[in-house]
């Protein structure tokens, strides 16, 4: 549970009353140190960082990233699509390795965020916040909600994972997870490389560095996300439509667009919202990986746009499908 005031709910928008030079320094501080870090990177290219260094980088930032936004996200806590079994266990393998945390404990956060949003019991809003000012709300959603003692109770909101054993043996390990996505990038870059020294700077720019980006770019669909950008829904939170976070979270920074449509696998509803995780999906489609994705046909859309923002969310229909799981 989350130190929130009880007696604060979503109308006080403390995005509203911040000086824009505070909002700015908050905004600073998340990409100053991005830039910073491509910065590095440039100038150690070629001696502590090469091609090699900047494939693995990449690539277990795709592999882990999917595993969170295809697996943890969309699968396990919105049951957006269907899939076979070992393409179950292999998105529960890979978000496991993005090192967010044991599969069971990072559903029943999302479900308890969606449950809450924005309001007394929201685990990681910027807006349940408002003794704090704007900068402990934005620290509380990016990241000090991370060390409030208990942020959900597993149990409660994860009754449906739990009875899987396969589910259960993946949550059990998450830890042998991390060492996996760990070991991958440190193995490739040796035996590439043929050197100690390609496995030492594959583990930490394959795995260190790629953690390190991973993290703040998740942690920011809960703070930037929820704070800045277009609201075309009339949800009953404060989410938003962030164009970088869109790209940058492959597709999960269409965040209004998802607290409309929770149980939606496609977030970029638009043709130019860029959704890499959708794409994805649609790619293991047609490979016969993933089948039954809901998704609001058109009219549901304008329908969500002009709705009361207390109408609660809708369940998607899907040709065949059987009901989606809805959030705790
Ligand atoms: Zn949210
Ligand atoms: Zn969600």
């Amino acid at each position: 549970m989350s130190q929130v005031n009880p007696t604060h709910t979503v109308t006080d928008d403390i995005s509203s009353d911040s000086p824009p030079f505070v909002q700015s320094m908050l905004l600073a501080g998340i990409i100053l140190p991005m830039v910073g870090l491509v910065a590095a990177m440039v100038l150690a290219w070629n001696s502590f960082f090469g091609p090699l260094d900047l494939v693995l980088l990449v690539v277990m930032y795709l592999i882990c990233g999917y595993g969170i936004t295809i697996g943890f996200h969309r699968y396990f806590s919105h049951k957006s699509f269907n899939a076979p079994r070992w393409v179950v266990f292999m998105l529960g393998f890979c978000g496991s390795m993005a090192m967010q945390g044991p599969m069971f404990w990072w559903v029943a956060t999302h479900r308890k965020h969606h449950k809450h949003s924005d309001q007394e019991g929201d685990p990681h809003s910027p807006h349940a916040h408002d003794d704090h000012g704007f900068f402990r709300g934005f620290w509380h959603a990016h990241m000090g909600w991370l060390f409030h003692s208990s942020t959900a109770p597993v149990g409660k909101y994860v009754q449906d994972l739990k009875a899987d054993p396969m589910l259960r043996w993946i949550d059990r390990n998450s830890t042998l997870c991390v060492v996996v996505g760990m070991l991958i990038p440190t193995i490739l870059g040796g035996l590439i490389s043929m050197s100690w020294m390609g496995a030492l700077t594959g583990f930490i720019w394959g795995g260190l560095v790629r953690v390190l980006i991973e993290h703040h770019v998740t942690w920011s669909v809960n703070s930037v996300c929820h704070l800045w950008g277009a609201h075309p829904y009339q949800t009953t939170d404060k989410s938003r439509n962030n164009v970088v976070c869109g790209f940058l979270a492959l597709g999960e920074g269409w965040h209004n667009n998802h607290h409309a449509f929770p149980t939606s696998a496609r977030h970029g509803l638009r043709w130019w919202q860029f959704d890499s995780s959708w794409l994805i999906i649609c790619a293991m489609q047609r490979l016969g990986l993933a089948s039954k994705m809901r998704v609001p046909s058109t009219e549901h859309q304008e329908r969500r746009a002009k709705v009361r923002p207390d109408e609660p969310d809708p369940v998607l229909p899907v040709g065949g499908g059987e009901e989606p799981h809805q959030a705790a």
